[in-house]
């Protein structure tokens, strides 16, 4: 048992001995630039779960050519989760993205997941706690599309999953009071004879991207997403709409440069009195009062 640790974990080529010692890196070292040891990184690579951290502590060791490899594999995948998380909604790679998770499913995980509770496997107390083990194997494999909606299944999963979103909203909300964007702005003509629902919604889903994809996938078919975006059957103008009414409603005083354009169009084409009223509940403009203090400051 003993020669075991004389030579490299993975490919058992023995160590290079340096003037002290040998060339070897233990499995508790830390990766530089990521979250990982060399453990962490193992048991996410090759799924096992025989690996146990006790072991990562009682001498197992890499050749640095295994090392190496194996920083490579995580810096790569650190790197690919960042640049997914880089890429805009609105933009040409994101509108392209297929959506699937382009990792593949590893072989392992495959076998767990049929441990749903609809197929009889052991006791009825083991049962309820599989689904965790498979959802905390998906998390430790980076597979979290399949990990989170494994735990949507559960009751639980799926209220915590709901609370978490809502507080992501919040929090998105919170700082769409205060960000830089079109809507925010003083009304000036310039403001007036610039406006255009593109940048509002790059704008917004800068700095709230999980509150405009929840709007714009409510109104667009999965299967023609992009068309609708950008084809003939252009959604931006009522998502644009959508977005200020309901920022209007949250922040009346910040935002409400779309409402101020609706109440100067709607006083040019003649609109009555009671009509602007009415439509000024839903926030969509201003009454006849407000429009014209507006009117005296804009011209
Ligand atoms: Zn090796």
């Amino acid at each position: 048992m003993d020669e075991d640790f004389n030579v490299c974990a993975n490919c058992t080529n023995a160590f290079e001995a340096r003037c002290k010692g040998y060339q070897r890196h233990p499995l508790g070292k830390k990766i530089s630039g990521t979250e990982h040891t060399v453990f962490s990184a193992l048991q996410s690579v090759v799924p096992t779960s025989t690996l146990t951290p006790a072991k990562a502590r009682c001498g197992r060791y890499l050749c640095t050519d295994c090392f190496n490899l194996l920083c490579t594999i995580v810096r790569q995948r650190d790197a690919y989760a960042q640049f997914m998380q880089k890429g805009k909604m609105s933009s040409y790679v994101t509108r392209k993205r297929k959506l699937c998770s382009p990792m593949k499913t590893p072989r392992k995980v495959k076998s767990i997941r049929c441990f749903s509770p609809g197929k009889s496997m052991g006791s009825q107390k083991t049962l309820q706690h599989k689904p965790l083990n498979a959802v905390a194997k998906l998390f430790q494999n980076y597979d979290y599309r399949r990990g989170i909606n494994l735990l949507y299944k559960k009751p639980s999963g799926k209220k915590a999953i709901h609370t978490l979103l809502s507080k992501v909203v919040h929090k998105e909300m919170s700082s769409l009071k205060k960000a830089q964007t079109v809507l925010r702005g003083k009304t000036s003509l310039e403001a007036l004879e610039t406006f255009s629902w593109d940048t509002v919604l790059e704008d917004i889903s800068r700095d709230a991207p999980l509150f405009c994809t929840l709007l714009a996938t409510a109104i667009t078919n999965p299967k023609c997403q992009d068309a609708m975006l950008n084809g003939r059957k252009n959604i931006k103008p009522g998502l644009g709409l959508v977005i200020a009414v309901l920022l209007h409603l949250r922040f009346p005083c910040q935002y409400r440069l779309v409402q101020d354009i609706m109440s100067i169009e709607l006083w040019r084409g003649g609109c009555r009195r009671s009509v602007m009223s009415a439509l000024s509940k839903m926030g969509v403009c201003f009454g006849i009062g407000a429009t014209l203090k507006l009117l005296d400051r804009v011209r």
